[in-house]
């Protein structure tokens, strides 16, 4: 029994997730099954009312992707082609491919160096008359500096959706040290439920979340081919829905979630003391407005050593990823369609320097001791 733990190191362990709450989750589906309401069947509802309870969120509208989640919300805003969306330039591809797809222009600014995320002050430098946004992305796991934004965000009059795809679960404090769920900050927050995610169910899922009453309507809507009831249509919508089946998985794994948190940030924290020593590596940097959930374990590896660590960890049968090896902005997909404010420095130097290392729910220290031993070795030689 348990055999796949001697097995190769993962840098997500599913399988090993799985068996622990395995009864529950075959429950889940066979009941699913037994009621054969495969499209928005009561277990959607179910969902949405305990990721609602969960995030202490008004609205919550589920989809069938974090992409989704993105463009629908977008899709609300009711922008016109050409208006301008604020986004970073070190992130997942599909934050920017959206506001392309929508006819809007993508502007790409620098993220800060330590927590990787933007700031105030950057998304300030890409602001124009033609601006109607801003996409923070809390990436790998922290929320960026969500109080700033709203401020900068109600000042310029901007809507800001929150891409809480990495995030799910991480708390931000506010300076008068109210607290809120990453991705009910903005107007409107995102999220993905595909098997990787923090929260992830067992294919393709996603949400959207809103306090606002209007956008939460129009959202559902959108999400619904614009449909205000049957076979009246209001706005061009898109289909997009969260199954039934992953609706029921994602009610039991979202029980564990606190508890899937904790067990990254306890493994983060190991990785911390294991490495912090090591001159050529600065370990993940965290945001003291927030918690963090480490949806990845990020270095950055000094001294142009990335490709040759990332070798030997491999070499040594230790998976290592490099979440994201190129800035969007010299992505040929957007070369002529988005705008691209200052060098973007930061970007280009994280794409050359970061390495992330395995890092989920069923981390062992012992594997951990391996890995730490691994990367001793290597800069001892
Ligand atoms: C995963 C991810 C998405 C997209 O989610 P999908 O469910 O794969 O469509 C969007 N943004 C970020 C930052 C992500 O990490």
């Amino acid at each position: 029994m348990q055999d796949y733990k001697m097995e190769k190191i993962q840098m997500v362990d599913l399988k090993g997730q799985y068996l622990k709450i395995k009864d529950e989750v075959d429950a889940a589906i066979q009941h699913c099954i037994d009621n054969t309401a495969f499209i928005n069947g009561p277990q959607v509802d179910e969902f949405r009312n305990g990721l609602s309870a969960y995030l202490n969120v008004k609205h919550v509208i589920p989809c069938a992707n974090g992409t989704d989640a993105l463009q629908i919300a977008l899709m609300a805003l009711s922008l016109q082609p050409g208006d301008e969306v604020i986004v970073p330039s070190f992130t997942y591809v599909a934050t920017t491919e959206v506001i392309a797809l929508l006819g809007l222009v993508p502007v790409m600014v620098d993220v800060d160096p330590n927590t990787f995320n933007i700031t105030a002050e950057l998304v300030e430098t890409g602001i124009t008359a033609k601006t109607k946004a801003i996409v923070p992305v809390h990436l790998f796991g922290q929320s960026a500096n969500m109080e700033e934004i709203m401020e900068l965000a109600a000042k310029f009059n901007l809507y800001v959706i929150e891409d809480n795809a990495q995030a799910i679960g991480s708390t931000y404090t506010f300076k008068d040290g109210r607290t809120a769920k990453t991705g009910t900050i903005g107007h409107i927050g995102t999220t993905s439920f595909f098997p990787s995610k923090n929260l992830g169910c067992y294919g393709d899922g996603g949400a959207i979340c809103t306090n606002d009453d209007e956008l939460g309507a129009k959202i559902k809507m959108m999400a619904n081919h614009g449909q205000v009831k049957k076979y009246v249509h209001k706005y061009i919508g898109v289909n997009s829905r969260l199954d039934t089946l992953q609706a029921g998985i994602l009610s039991v794994k979202l029980k564990h979630l606190d508890q899937y948190s904790d067990a990254r940030g306890a493994a983060a924290t190991y990785y911390d003391k294991g490495l912090a020593q090591i001159q050529g590596i600065q370990i993940p940097v965290r945001n003291p407005q927030s918690t963090h959930v480490f949806h990845q374990y990020t270095l950055l590896i000094k001294d142009g050593r990335r490709d040759e660590l990332k070798k030997f960890l491999e070499s040594k049968e230790v998976p290592a990823m490099i979440y994201y090896p190129i800035p969007l902005n010299h992505q040929e997909a957007f070369k002529n369609i988005s705008k691209v404010i200052g060098n973007l420095d930061a970007s280009t130097t994280l794409c050359q320097s970061v390495l992330s290392l395995p890092i989920h729910t069923e981390m062992q220290e012992s594997v951990q001791d391996y890995i730490i031993s691994v990367i001793k070795e290597f800069y001892a030689s």
